[in-house]
C-alpha cells in the first residue's frame, strides 16, 4: 500500500526520512515541492535518484483532474469540478474581491446532513475527503487560474466538522509557512452545528471564524429543514456558540439562508435577535440559492432587506451576501450534481 505523501505533515515525513536512511532536512524538501504542486517524485530536482526512486515506490501524489471549469461572464467567479484518484468528483469556487481572492472548497464527496435546501446532501455521504484532496483544491485552482489565493472558506461539499481529524490536518498543511502560508484569521470554517465538535474545536484555540449555518430562529422550524437540529437542538447550539467566542474571541458569524415563507418573516426576524441576544456575532444573509429537486423558493428582494434593517435597528450587524457566479450554478453540490445525472 502506498502512502499518501501529501497529507503528511513534516514530523511524518522526518520520520518517514529517518526510515529510509535520509537526513531529516530533505523532509522539508519534499514539503516545499509538494506544497508548490509538484505531481511527480522525478521533478523533485534536489533529491538523489535512488531517494526519487524509493519516494515512488511507497508513496503516491495526489493531483485533482479538472472535468469542467466554469467561469462567470457577470464576476469573474470561477468554478472546478474535480476528479479525484477513485474517480469521485468535488467542487472548487474561486470568488474575486478587491480585498483579495477566495476559495471555496469542499470537505467530503456529498453530504450526511440532510438539509432540506441544499444540493450536496442529495445523494448522501459517499466519502470524507483527505488533508491532501483539501490541500489540492487551493492549490491547483490557484495554479489553473494564476489567481494567487489568499482566503479560504471551508464551505463546499460535506460538512467540516464531520471529518474533524482530516480538518485538523489540512488547516496545519495550509496555515504551514512551507506550504503555502495561508493565516487562519483568513480561514473560515461554516458547520450546520455539530454541538461537541464545536466545544472540540473550541478547544484547539484557533483564530479562524466559526461560521454556523443557523437559517431558523426556533426549533420547529430549523428541524424542518435541518435534521442536526433534532440532535442538537438551539438550546445546546447557542451556548456552544457563546463558549467558542468566550475562549477564542472571534465572533461567530451566522449564515441564514432566507426561504420564502419558511423563516422570513418579521416574526422569525424578532426571534431571531432574541436568540443572539448579547452574543457577539454577525448576521450574514444568504437569498436562497433554487435547487432544482427542491420546492422552496428565495424570499424576495424587499423580505430580505427588511429583514436585515430589523436586524440592524436591534444592534445585530446584518449583511446580506452578494450572489457570485449565479450563471454558473456554483452554489453547494449543483455542478457535481448535474455531472453524476448524467
Ligand atoms: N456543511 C457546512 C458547510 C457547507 S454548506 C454547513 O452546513 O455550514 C455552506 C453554506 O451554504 C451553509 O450555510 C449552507 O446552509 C448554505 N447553503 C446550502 N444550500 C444552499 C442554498 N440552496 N441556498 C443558499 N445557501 C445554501
Amino acid at each position: 500500500m502506498k502512502q499518501d505523501i501529501k497529507s503528511m505533515n513534516l514530523a511524518e515525513m522526518q520520520a518517514l526520512m529517518k526510515e529510509m536512511g535520509e537526513p531529516a532536512f530533505r523532509a522539508k524538501q519534499i514539503f516545499v515541492w509538494l506544497h508548490k504542486g509538484i505531481t511527480t517524485f522525478d521533478g523533485m530536482t534536489n533529491l538523489s535518484k535512488a531517494l526519487r526512486e524509493k519516494l515512488e515506490e511507497h508513496c503516491y501524489i495526489t493531483a485533482p483532474i479538472v472535468v469542467r471549469k466554469q467561469t462567470s461572464q457577470k464576476d469573474g467567479t470561477i468554478k472546478y469540478l474535480w476528479q479525484l484518484r477513485d474517480g469521485n468528483c468535488v467542487e472548487t469556487v474561486v470568488m474575486r474581491y478587491h480585498h483579495g481572492n477566495s476559495v471555496c472548497i469542499s470537505s467530503e464527496v456529498g453530504c450526511a446532513m440532510g438539509c432540506a435546501f441544499c444540493a450536496s446532501t442529495i445523494g448522501g455521504l459517499v466519502r470524507r475527503l483527505t488533508p491532501s484532496e483539501m490541500v489540492d483544491q487551493v492549490l491547483f485552482s490557484s495554479l489553473d487560474s494564476g489567481l494567487p489565493i489568499s482566503n479560504i472558506v471551508l464551505m463546499g461539499i460535506g460538512e467540516p466538522l464531520d471529518n474533524f481529524d482530516t480538518v485538523m490536518r489540512f488547516l496545519e498543511l495550509i496555515n504551514s509557512p512551507d506550504g503555502m502560508n495561508i493565516g487562519m484569521r483568513h480561514i473560515s470554517l461554516s458547520t450546520c452545528g455539530l454541538v461537541k465538535k464545536i466545544d472540540l474545536l473550541a478547544e484547539r484555540d484557533l483564530q479562524l471564524t466559526l461560521s454556523v449555518s443557523l437559517h431558523a430562529p426556533d426549533n420547529e422550524t430549523r428541524s424542518g429543514i435541518m435534521p442536526v437540529n433534532r440532535a442538537f437542538p438551539l438550546e445546546q447550539l447557542i451556548p456552544a456558540c457563546r463558549k467558542y467566542y468566550e475562549k477564542t474571541g472571534r465572533r461567530i458569524s451566522f449564515e441564514y439562508a432566507m426561504i420564502k415563507g419558511v423563516n422570513d418573516t418579521k416574526e422569525h426576524c424578532s426571534r431571531l435577535i432574541r436568540l443572539l441576544h448579547g452574543l457577539p456575532c454577525h448576521v450574514n444573509l444568504i437569498p436562497l440559492n433554487r435547487v432544482e429537486e427542491s420546492p422552496l423558493q428565495p424570499s424576495t428582494r424587499q423580505a430580505v432587506m427588511e429583514f436585515q434593517k430589523q436586524l440592524e435597528d436591534a444592534g445585530i450587524t446584518a449583511t446580506v451576501r452578494r450572489t457570485l457566479g449565479s450563471d454558473i450554478d456554483a452554489s453547494c453540490g449543483q455542478l457535481r450534481r448535474k455531472h453524476e445525472k448524467k
